[in-house]
């Protein structure tokens, strides 16, 4: 399927040097950054510009979420350069394209929480759309970010077997070979939303067991623990609004009291378990 190249409206950006060639034949995906400054002036606007052309570090689109201002250094089919390589593998380039996003904001206080899109916003996810990536997360939403010291709560796997093989939307916090943790817990459901979306899949029972079985293959110890991270990586999938705010709770209150990560996710997965429960049911099931 070939997309659009050159969203719409976007304001054309001179990037330092062309994009890289891609030769990969992984599923199409979005990379979400934050540039860590904040959005709304055309001051910040020419900074981060400088910024990223100084550092080679271009992604294909600049987005300012209070503006609804848009800008493309590159084509869609080309690789970005705001990626760290895993290795051999050239991060920026997985994927028949790989869009990398940075938006003015900063991953602590995730944009979707202030932002004000618009029209622009609309055409960058109908170009988005338009290379078959689908509205959804495969390593789940974006993580919280902590500012001081710098982490992800809960802290991302960054799946390597995920990343390799799935498309659709991920987080830098997401990526493997990779330790920034932006764009932050921006709301996936108010970023579907806000493109004119069709309303989201829910995941599928077979997508779960996928998920567990490429989660066991990665190393986890136990059946509990395989579940476990497999209703995190799913959480905002399968649960309604509610459901997920009181998982949040427990597992910040958990933090708070001072308990270790691990009884932080247990104190969750208690709330999750119904969930949890029903899906391994419906699994068992379909055999
Ligand atoms: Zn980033």
């Amino acid at each position: 399927m070939a997309g659009t190249i050159w969203i719409p409206g976007a304001e054309r950006l001179k990037p330092s040097a062309p994009g890289g060639t891609i030769t990969s034949n992984a599923p199409p995906r979005v990379v979400w950054h934050t540039t860590e400054a904040d959005p709304g002036t055309s001051s910040v606007w020419a900074a981060m510009i400088r910024v990223l052309t100084n550092k080679s570090a271009e992604p294909q689109i600049l987005y300012d979420p209070l503006t609804d201002r848009l800008g493309q250094f590159l084509p869609l089919n080309v690789g970005g350069r705001a990626l760290r390589n895993d290795g051999s593998t050239m991060t920026n380039r997985v994927g028949k394209v790989c869009i990398q996003v940075e938006v003015i904001g900063r991953a602590a206080k995730p944009f979707t929480g202030y932002w004000k899109p618009g029209k622009n916003f609309r055409a960058m996810m109908t170009a988005i759309r338009s290379w078959g990536i689908k509205d959804s997360w495969p390593a789940g939403p974006p993580p919280r970010f902590v500012a001081s010291p710098p982490h992800n709560v809960p802290e991302s796997p960054r799946s390597r077997t995920i990343w390799l093989n799935r498309g659709g939307h991920y987080g830098h916090s997401h990526i493997p070979g990779n330790d920034h943790g932006d764009p932050g817990a921006i709301s996936v459901t108010a970023l579907f939303a806000a493109s004119g979306a069709p309303p989201k899949e829910l995941f599928t029972v077979g997508q779960y067991e996928n998920l567990m079985q490429q989660i066991k293959n990665e190393g986890a110890a136990t059946r509990q623990e395989v579940r476990r991270q497999a209703i995190w990586a799913l959480r905002y999938g399968v649960q309604t609004e509610d459901e997920r705010a009181q998982a949040n709770r427990a597992f910040d209150d958990a933090i708070d009291a001072g308990k270790s990560l691990k009884e932080a996710l247990a104190a969750a997965a208690r709330v999750l378990q119904p969930i949890a429960d029903d899906l391994e049911r419906a699994a068992r099931k379909n055999g």
